[in-house]
């Protein structure tokens, strides 16, 4: 509740009371990090004062229910998932592999997808149509697939056709789209890419055209074209959708082979170049591995860089005894450090960085997802309309197609 001043009046949980209250002393907002609400945060280690994350009943209910369904569910858990969810998950994988697994396995009436919303879309694209795709809890999104939204796209579009551009512009979709803009780039007859096939995708649309409109990560976009098509830095401009023209004058757009989205990972996102300097300081001979989202300084400063199947198995390929530091998302690094206890394997950052939409699958909503499938209710089910469904899967088509 905000006061006139500004602050926000909330009960101090940080009390000497016995309640742990004081409700309506004006406070400044906590800054994460800063300071201590006990009754907010997440993903503290409070080792013997709480009980665990995962209630035992919790896992119970889960197991029973994951049996009613039997071969009936398909449960797939992304790479960034917690634990708590991962050990329900009949395949683990990134976003692309679990929507072509989901369709390899055509008598699983329904796929629970714990990840986050575009990924359940792209799942409902490639799945058949008796598959129902279910997202535990609707909520989860992706702060990199919000930052294109459909009209601001076909504004983009719209300017380049003033500027008689959109002819020799081919666009391309990272996977980590809303299926609307999966669906653009398909009747505009470019292509998905993936964080592994960038470099191709990328080398087909300039072959067909002379630029390409990178949607929605600058980062892997640009780092793409920098580092594994030779492009320079300033071949590449950024297109601001909060801003007039994107922020850019005709003469740029002409002069540029890339149209960068102004979007990006809020997990990826966060590493910085210093994060690098630091974890070389502190392990001496540690390998940086980071996934082509990060920003350009961090991607040039790191030792390897890959996308998350390549993270994995550069971790498991490994010798022991190596030292790894590791710029992803820190549940994927937490489990790689927990199975590859031979080798040192640590967090790009000092500082804590899940991806929050991703946390929002937790038991709780898996457990009612999957004990409402049980009961015969279909509960959360992502359903893509079929036009843009099937303009989307052209998109993705030709992904698969790439040279
Ligand atoms: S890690 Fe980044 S790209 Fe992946 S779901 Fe989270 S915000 Fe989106």
């Amino acid at each position: 509740m905000s006061s006139p001043s500004g602050q926000l009046t909330i009960a101090q949980a940080n009390s000497d009371g016995a309640d742990g209250s004081r409700a309506g002393r004006q406070l400044p907002l906590l800054v994460l990090g800063a300071g201590s609400d006990k009754r907010s945060e997440r993903g503290v280690s409070c080792p013997g004062e709480l009980p665990p994350a995962s209630d035992p009943s919790l896992v119970r209910r889960a197991e029973r229910a994951r049996a009613a369904l039997g071969d009936r569910a398909f449960v797939l858990g992304h790479h960034y998932q917690r634990d708590e969810e991962i050990q329900f998950a009949d395949v683990t994988g990134d976003s692309f592999k679990l929507a072509r697994d989901a369709a390899a396995r055509p008598g699983a009436e329904y796929v629970v997808f714990c990840g986050v919303h575009f990924m359940a879309e792209s799942a409902d694209i490639l799945t058949a149509p008796s598959q129902q795709v279910i997202l535990p809890d609707l909520a989860a999104g992706c702060s990199m697939a919000d930052m294109a939204t459909y009209s601001q796209v076909e504004e983009c579009w719209e300017n380049l056709e003033d500027v008689a551009l959109a002819d020799t512009v081919i666009p391309v979709t990272y996977m980590n789209s809303s299926a609307d803009i999966k669906a653009f780039t398909g009747r505009h007859g470019g292509t998905v890419c993936t964080s592994s096939n960038a470099r191709r995708a990328l080398t087909w649309a300039l072959n067909k055209g002379t630029k390409v409109l990178f949607l929605p990560d600058q980062h892997l976009g640009r780092n793409t074209a920098v580092l594994e098509l030779g492009m320079s830095l300033d071949d590449c401009v950024v297109w601001d959708p909060h801003k007039p023209s994107g922020g850019l004058d005709p003469q740029q757009l002409r002069r540029a082979t890339m149209i960068l989205w102004r979007g990006h990972c809020s997990v990826h996102g966060r590493f910085v170049g210093d994060n690098v300097a630091e974890v070389r300081r502190r392990i001496p001979g540690v390998t940086v591995l980071v996934h082509p989202e990060c920003v350009h300084d961090v991607v040039t400063a790191a030792d390897e860089v890959g996308s998350t199947e390549k993270i994995i198995s550069t971790i498991e390929r490994a010798p022991a005894g190596s030292a790894w530091a590791v710029g992803t998302e820190l549940n994927l690094v937490q489990r790689l450090a927990s199975r590859h206890q031979d080798k040192t394997i640590v967090f790009l950052d000092k500082t804590v960085c899940y991806c929050s939409t991703m946390n929002r699958i937790d038991l709780p909503h898996l457990v009612w997802a999957m004990e409402s499938l049980a009961a015969g209710q279909v509960v959360n089910r992502v359903i893509v309309d079929p036009q843009t469904a099937a303009e989307a899967r052209a998109a993705l088509d030709q992904m698969l197609a790439l040279p």
